[in-house]
């Protein structure tokens, strides 16, 4: 039987897992850490969000982009220190703006299936993870933001999304725990939200069941294709303390799936491929909802404030996410407080509930320069790609998986 190494336990690696075991493969995943889920699939915005599948390589985000640099609290960080990666990356970036509609509504369409793939294996696995499916609610504060917004709508609508324009009125009618002044928005009944991480340890679980095995606390130093298959080289990362980290272990297996997040940078570089992963941080709170007002006060509909660049995602009864924030600042993982602190203040602003708990985190969003993943054989025939899902990893990876485990199955049958 056909024998696929996964690399990396995030959302895109667990659900390529599941769906190569249902295909038949034999599957193995390999992690760095002890557990599924550790990384940029650990607490992020919690939005399955069509909705936001506009990429950002557009004029108008790039100006916004300039103003927001000189502003200390502002949404969007670049540290201009000199990186060759970071520099290339933002020049390939400025490049595809010629590709801006194209790729929004490539978006969207991968969005949606992704949207119906997700459900259904919720629903067959009887999966656990807060999901809430009331829609997601767009606002902006001004006429100006609301305008370009409106284009954008019309380009989402072209790919097939459900999204109409909504009043202040239906704004506060749709989600009457906002107490904020806006302008108008946008509502998208069919999207969802739910606990990335949840959903992730679940899945991984389901797939154990059905065969999966799982190399945790291991790190890859070296993938070494040949004629008959792929060897590749490992040894317990510097978290598993159950091994000797100076001890190299190898496995001869048919055929690599990386879906290594910020890490497949490196992985592919090895592999002479390029791709080009930049890690773009962002910051969440998960505010705990500990006392029945907190619980009534905060919102179920999912909400993007798009003047400050915040989502929301309701957790169940008693947890409320709250994530933003994209800085360019390498590897960087460190958790700032003065970027979690904008995130405590915008719900101190727009809701009435307690934020005397609040649990902060940073991940780093593996981004391509064009917003769109890598899903796709390398260079050599044993290897293969599913990552660089950037801000909409959750969003697409049930789509992706299914097509690179397709893409598998033809090159390497079972
Ligand atoms: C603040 C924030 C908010 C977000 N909000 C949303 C949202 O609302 N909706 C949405 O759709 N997306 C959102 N995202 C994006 C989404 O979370 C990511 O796109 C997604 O989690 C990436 O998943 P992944 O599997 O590619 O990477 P990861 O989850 O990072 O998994 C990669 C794994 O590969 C492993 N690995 C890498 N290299 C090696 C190696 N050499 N050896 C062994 N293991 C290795 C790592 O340990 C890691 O576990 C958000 C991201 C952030 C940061």
């Amino acid at each position: 039987m056909c024998h696929i190494l996964v690399i990396g336990a995030g959302i895109t690696g667990i659900t390529s897992a599941y769906e190569l075991i249902k295909m038949g493969y034999q599957v193995t995943v390999i992690d760095q850490h002890l557990y599924p889920a550790m990384e940029t699939s650990f607490a992020n915005g919690g939005q399955l969000s069509a909705c936001n599948a506009e990429v950002w390589n557009q004029k108008a985000t790039v100006l916004k982009g300039l103003k927001w640099m000189s502003q200390k609290t502002a949404p969007l960080l670049l540290n201009p220190a000199f990186d060759l990666h970071k520099y290339a990356w933002l020049v390939e970036f400025l490049g595809n703006i010629k590709h801006y509609e194209a790729n929004t509504r490539d978006t969207v369409k991968m969005a949606l299936l992704a949207r119906k793939r997700l459900f259904a294996i919720a629903e067959q696995e009887q999966l656990e993870f807060n999901l809430e499916k009331r829609g997601i609610l767009h606002f902006y504060h001004s006429k100006q933001d609301y305008e370009v917004a409106m284009r954008v709508n019309d380009l989402l609508c072209t790919g097939g999304l459900e999204r109409h324009a909504v009043t202040v009125d239906e704004i506060k009618t749709i989600e009457p725990s906002l107490t904020g002044q806006y302008y108008a928005g946008f509502y998208c009944p069919s999207d969802a939200t739910g606990d990335i991480h949840k959903f992730s340890v679940g899945l991984a679980k389901a797939c154990k069941k059905y065969g999966v095995r799982y190399l945790f606390g291991m790190q890859v130093s070296d993938i070494q294709p040949h004629a008959q298959g792929v060897k590749v080289v490992y040894h317990a990362s510097p978290e598993n303390m159950q091994q000797d980290v100076n001890s190299l272990q190898d496995l001869q297996v048919d055929a690599v799936l990386v879906c290594g997040g910020v890490g497949s940078y490196h992985l592919a570089q090895r592999l002479g491929d390029r791709v080009n992963v930049y890690p773009v941080k962002g910051y969440s709170i998960t505010v705990n909802l500990h006392d029945a007002q907190s619980q009534q006060n905060a919102p179920w509909v999912s909400l993007l404030d798009e003047s400050a660049k915040i989502v929301t995602s309701r957790l169940g009864q008693d947890r409320l996410r709250v994530a933003g924030t994209a800085e360019f600042n390498g590897y960087n993982r460190d958790i700032r407080a003065d970027r979690i602190q904008p995130l405590i203040d915008w719900v101190n602003r727009n809701f009435q509930l307690c934020t005397e708990s609040v649990i902060p985190w940073a991940g780093l969003r593996p981004m391509m320069p064009n917003m769109m993943p890598v899903v796709a054989r390398g260079k050599r025939e044993r290897i293969f790609y599913n990552t660089g899902h950037g801000h909409l990893g959750w969003t697409l990876s049930a789509a992706t998986a299914v097509m690179i485990s397709q893409q598998i199955g033809r090159q390497h049958p079972i």
